[in-house]
């Protein structure tokens, strides 16, 4: 991928890419994917006329980040993931530091994929491990066991990545602590950069959703999300936002750009943007996406007010947190109400402060969404 000096002054941009195809839908997953495999061709020319059409609206952007992901952007092959990465490089100035990551399944993450990968300038990729237990990864849908999965990073080690994240998953049907904290240990040895821990959300339109399996309750859920932020931390990782974990100077660039309301643009069906202060989405349908009858939904104008709100919101998730000089002076309000509520949350351990920048520790990240909700209403 060709790739741009990033002193010229332009605005940074990150770029998304959704790839709308798995191979079989995992059973708890609302994300946007189908399995048909057929429009594959049609769906990359969509993508690569849409790559050329925004690149040249964007052509005052610098792009530092760029993500591909899904569904399964692997299950594409390495084939049209190369040529949608050479659009890309065609169409955009990219940042010569950029970090461009592609998700991965271990199932189709075979040596051409990384290769093709390695070739078009991706320098970070992220694995959906979900489970180190075969039998967790079969209740939840997963078509790979851990042995694939392993497999895989060591392959992509081979091909020259050194920027590897790892998924899990806790909270699943019948999972105990211990077998989660096991499945951490396992991909530790993986030696990973970054890690992504997410508890099971059952999501009612969906298979596990209607089926509704009993779940861990929530004081084991909270212990074992406890034990984990101690087990990566004595491991050398930083918890850095709610559910990621990073080593020194590997946080995920990209999605710090959503932490931060950074611009960025999702190309795609079901991919989002904010961009120059406005809101869009593409709908949900491959099909209309293809014939270009998609044209981006929901465009709004984010009102300062909403913004302030969104910011509080989207730092809370962080370990950085939200820092009341910074409120102040993007947004010119009053910060008293809400370092009123930071103060309470503090007597209970829940938020810490470092000057004025207010950050929300373990036990907060716990609650974090009565927390960021009681915040974000002080200021209304
Ligand atoms: S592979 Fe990922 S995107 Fe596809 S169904 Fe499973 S969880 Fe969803």
């Amino acid at each position: 991928m060709r790739k741009t000096n990033a002193a010229t002054g332009s605005k940074l941009l990150g770029l998304y890419l959704h790839i709308p195809f798995c191979v079989k839908k995992c059973a708890y997953c609302d994300f946007y994917s189908i399995t048909d495999a057929s429009l594959k061709a049609d769906y990359t020319a969509a993508l690569i006329r849409d790559i050329k059409a925004y690149g040249e609206r964007c052509s005052g952007y610098m792009v530092d980040t760029v993500y591909i992901g899904g569904g399964t952007p692997t299950c594409l092959g390495a084939g049209y993931l190369s040529e949608i990465l050479q659009a890309v490089g065609a169409c955009f100035a990219i940042a010569e530091n950029a970090e461009i990551t592609v998700e991965c399944n271990p199932e189709s993450t075979d040596q051409a994929v990384l290769e093709a990968m390695h070739k078009h300038g991706v320098n970070r990729l992220s694995f959906g491990v979900q489970a180190a237990h075969d039998i967790e990864l079969k209740r939840i849908g997963r078509i790979h066991d851990f042995a694939q999965a392993q497999a895989a990073v060591e392959l992509a080690r081979r091909c020259g990545f050194t920027n590897i994240s790892l998924d899990l998953m806790y909270g699943l049907p019948n999972q105990t602590q211990a077998q989660f904290l096991d499945s951490v240990t396992q991909c530790l040895t993986l030696h990973p950069q970054h890690l992504s821990c997410y508890g099971l959300k059952l999501e009612p339109a969906t298979p596990m959703g209607r089926e509704n399996p009993v779940l861990p309750d929530d004081d084991t859920q909270a212990d074992t999300y406890l034990a984990m932020c101690r087990l990566l931390g004595r491991n050398g990782f930083e918890h850095y936002e709610i559910s990621n974990f990073a080593k020194l100077g590997f946080r995920s660039r990209h999605n710090f750009k959503y932490w931060d309301l950074s611009d960025y643009l999702g190309l795609g069906p079901g991919a989002h943007s904010f961009l120059n202060g406005r809101r869009f989405a593409f709908a949900r349908d491959i099909r209309a996406y293809i014939s270009g009858e998609s044209i981006p939904q929901d465009e709004e104008e984010v009102s300062d007010f909403r913004r302030q709100g969104e910011y509080l919101m989207v730092r809370l998730r962080t370990s950085d947190g939200a820092d009341m000089h910074d409120l102040e002076n993007r947004y010119h309000v009053s910060t008293a109400p809400y370092e009123q509520v930071f103060r309470m949350l503090e007597k209970h351990g829940l938020a810490a402060h470092e000057g004025t920048r207010w950050y929300l520790t373990e036990q907060g990240f716990l609650v974090s969404n009565s927390i960021i909700n009681a915040v974000v209403e002080a200021g209304e």
